[in-house]
């Protein structure tokens, strides 16, 4: 079981598969008052950052589930290299339907609900991980600016403009869901280009170190097209966020 292999390519030598900052995840740390021991979930983890990172900084203890096998061992790399090993763990898995044995204060999904089938189921799967009072995270992006045709979504790599709504339209969202939006802390473009830009050298290694890779085709027409596409689309119309909700 395993992600298509071009994010294990690409996003190799990220820390942090979206466009926040480490700034960012210390930010969000910080402004959800997290206390020792708090229990986090983190559904699509990726490498492990936020989990790792809050453990050293608030003491929290958690688990991450991520289907990636290669982002999950360098999950588990990071907790030793913090020290914090013994808090936190990562499961190599499919975290649909994921829900945890003992109830959480924080359950999460960054930029990944699709895990839930989208931000509404991916709310109702957290929400039976979470303890009474306990925060929902979701990592989602958001229209900046809404594209004048379905091509200019498309170039953004949305199926279509309706993927995703605008910000005033994202958290009102959450409102009809009988959640409400406790804090948020939003990527900018140079978090886009943090995220984007980290992979164009991360290509560009991988080709030169792997030319007679069956797959070398695939990276180099991505190299070659992706900074104007970029450019052009999503660092243009997409922005990004965290969103901290509580049940009403
Ligand atoms: N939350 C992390 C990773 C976001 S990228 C971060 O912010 O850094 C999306 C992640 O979802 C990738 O790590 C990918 O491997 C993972 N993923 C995709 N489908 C998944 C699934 N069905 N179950 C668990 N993880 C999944």
């Amino acid at each position: 079981m395993d992600i298509p292999r071009i994010f294990n390519v690409t996003e190799s030598a990220h820390r942090i598969h979206n466009p926040f900052t480490p700034d960012n995840l210390a930010t969000l740390g910080a402004a959800l008052r997290l206390e020792p021991e708090t229990r986090v979930l983190d559904l699509g983890s990726g490498s492990g950052e936020m989990l790792c990172t809050w453990a050293r900084d608030h003491g929290i203890g958690g688990t991450g589930i991520d289907m990636s096998q290669l982002f999950t061992e360098q999950a588990e790399l990071r907790a030793e290299e913090l020290g914090v090993a013994g808090r936190v763990e990562f499961i190599h898995g499919d975290a649909a339907g994921y829900v945890a044995d003992e109830k959480v204060g924080v359950a999460a999904c960054l930029g990944a609900t699709w895990i839930g089938g989208g931000v509404a189921g991916t709310i109702g799967l957290l929400a039976q991980s979470l303890r009474t009072g306990g925060i929902i995270l979701i990592g989602e992006p958001y229209w900046r600016k809404l594209p004048p045709t379905q091509d200019v979504a498309k170039g953004c790599l949305a199926g279509a403009i309706s993927d995703f709504l605008t910000l005033p339209g994202l958290l009102a969202s959450f409102g009809d869901l009988d959640y409400d939006l406790v804090e948020m802390v939003l990527a900018n473009q140079d978090g886009w280009d943090r995220y984007e830009a980290a992979k164009w050298l991360t290509m560009r290694r991988w080709l030169d170190a792997n030319p007679d890779d069956d797959f070398a085709k695939e990276v180099r027409a991505q190299l070659t097209s992706e900074p104007e596409r970029y450019a052009t689309f999503t660092r243009e119309y997409l922005g990004w966020g965290v969103f901290a909700l509580m049940a009403r």
